[in-house]
């Protein structure tokens, strides 16, 4: 590390609270798939944010609505209308077929807002009896990282000591349609399943093929809401625009955030039909920042820029290519044992246990070979590029993965 970059990491650690573990790389600037470090070297970002850059960092034309609406106007909050709010909300339902939107600026807020409005529908809407209802959600879930959404992780780091949590939530084996079923008949206090169509930060776990649709039907069988959290799958990442179409299903909640604004701002939404959204009222649930204008601006050019650029399409595409250098590395270097994923959402699992510091090694010297990647577990690799990336970008970073696994290949 240069001593520029020393300087820049010691000054975070000693006046920054020391909630994540960053990789030792300090960044400066971003175009497309690339990334420049503060001594000026470039690398293929393949975490995007978190798949927040799907689009590609510093997009002109996102960051150009960003600042134009930021000469203009930024924030009245909602006491008051402005002129792009409503644009946008026509704009945003009809793109992803809802009758209704509500705005909010992160992942875990909307994750918030779609747990209140379920409960609230289903006490309003379904008759459950108040304070009864039940939200069924999935083992090894992340939704973010709120009291009430880590109250049911089981990530025990993320929970320990802070307790007490809320209640109201059933948790069951995900990819299992038994165990969805068993809970769906045996209470009539359900109001809803929350689940990720693939489990991001578990390790790019894809359920079976199947899964989604069938659980979908059986809500629907108990008029159980199927709340879809789309923040790390949605917005093309998985070769689809939202992952829940790879089966053709339409979520009763879907909840959006990350890549609906390119990563240039922070912007989340909600989106439901009139049956379900209507039960809100004014006062009973908002933002201060919530679809301010300049995340109106930003989130309706990035979504502009998914359709132009076609951005499902290349991210279903080049996962293909991917996936298949990948698994022909792993026939030459068994150290990876899986790779999985969909679209441009992957994974490789190496061959050493959870706990273990060999991911970790690994992102290092994929650091030092000009690629950043970051572990969600000792034994686990995330692989999600911008979706701007072109085949023979591709093509390189097979390259520097397989000479960078070589290096441990014992
Ligand atoms: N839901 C999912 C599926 C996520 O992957 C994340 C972030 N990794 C969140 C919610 C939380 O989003 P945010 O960090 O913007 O609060």
């Amino acid at each position: 590390l240069s001593a520029k970059s020393e300087v820049l990491i010691e000054k975070e650690n000693k006046y920054g609270a020391h909630n994540y573990h960053p990789l030792p790389v300090v960044l400066n600037r971003g175009e497309g798939v690339y990334v420049w470090d503060v001594d000026g070297k470039k690398y293929y970002d393949f975490l995007s944010a978190y798949s927040a850059v799907n689009q590609g960092h510093c997009h002109p034309k996102i960051v150009g609505a960003m600042v134009n609406q930021a000469q203009k106007l930024t924030l009245t909050s909602r006491a008051f209308y402005n002129d792009k709010l409503g644009n946008y909300e026509e704009f945003v339902t009809n793109y992803f077929g809802f009758d209704k939107v509500l705005p909010m600026n992160t992942g875990a807020e909307a994750v918030e807002t779609a747990l209140k409005l379920c409960r609230k529908w289903a006490y309003e809407v379904k008759g459950i009896q108040e304070n009864l209802a039940q939200i069924i959600v999935c083992e090894n879930n992340f939704h973010g990282r709120t009291t009430t959404i880590i109250s049911f992780s089981n990530d025990e780091s993320a929970r320990k000591s802070f307790g007490p949590f809320t209640e109201g939530f059933i948790k069951i084996e995900y990819d299992n349609l038994d165990a969805l079923e068993k809970v769906l008949e045996a209470s009539n206090n359900i109001a809803g399943f929350l689940v990720e169509p693939i489990q991001g930060e578990a390790g790019v776990y894809v359920p079976g093929e199947g899964y989604l649709a069938k659980a979908k039907a059986l809500c629907e069988k108990h008029n159980v809401l199927f709340i879809a959290d789309e923040v790390q799958t949605g917005i093309a990442r998985t070769g689809k625009l939202l992952a829940v179409h790879h089966e053709n299903v339409q979520p009763d909640i879907l909840i959006l955030g990350k890549a609906i604004s390119g990563g240039v701002y922070p912007v989340s939404a909600v989106l439901a039909n009139n049956e379900i959204m209507n039960v809100i009222k004014p006062g009973q649930h908002g933002s201060t920042f919530g679809g301010n204008p300049v995340a109106a601006a930003v989130a309706i050019a990035a979504l502009e820029v998914v359709k132009d650029e076609k951005l499902a399409e290349n991210a279903e595409r080049l996962g293909i290519i991917l996936r298949k250098g990948l698994n022909e590395i792993a026939e030459r270097n068994n150290l990876i044992t899986l790779v999985r994923g969909k679209g441009l959402l992957n994974a490789i699992v190496i061959n050493s246990d959870e706990e273990s510091d060999l991911a970790w090694e690994i992102c290092l010297k994929f650091r030092d070979n000009g690629l950043l990647a970051k572990p969600t577990h000792g034994n686990k690799i995330r692989l999600a590029p911008p979706l701007v990336i072109t085949e023979n970008q591709i093509q390189e970073c097979l390259q520097i993965i397989e000479k960078s696994l070589n290096h441990f290949r014992n």
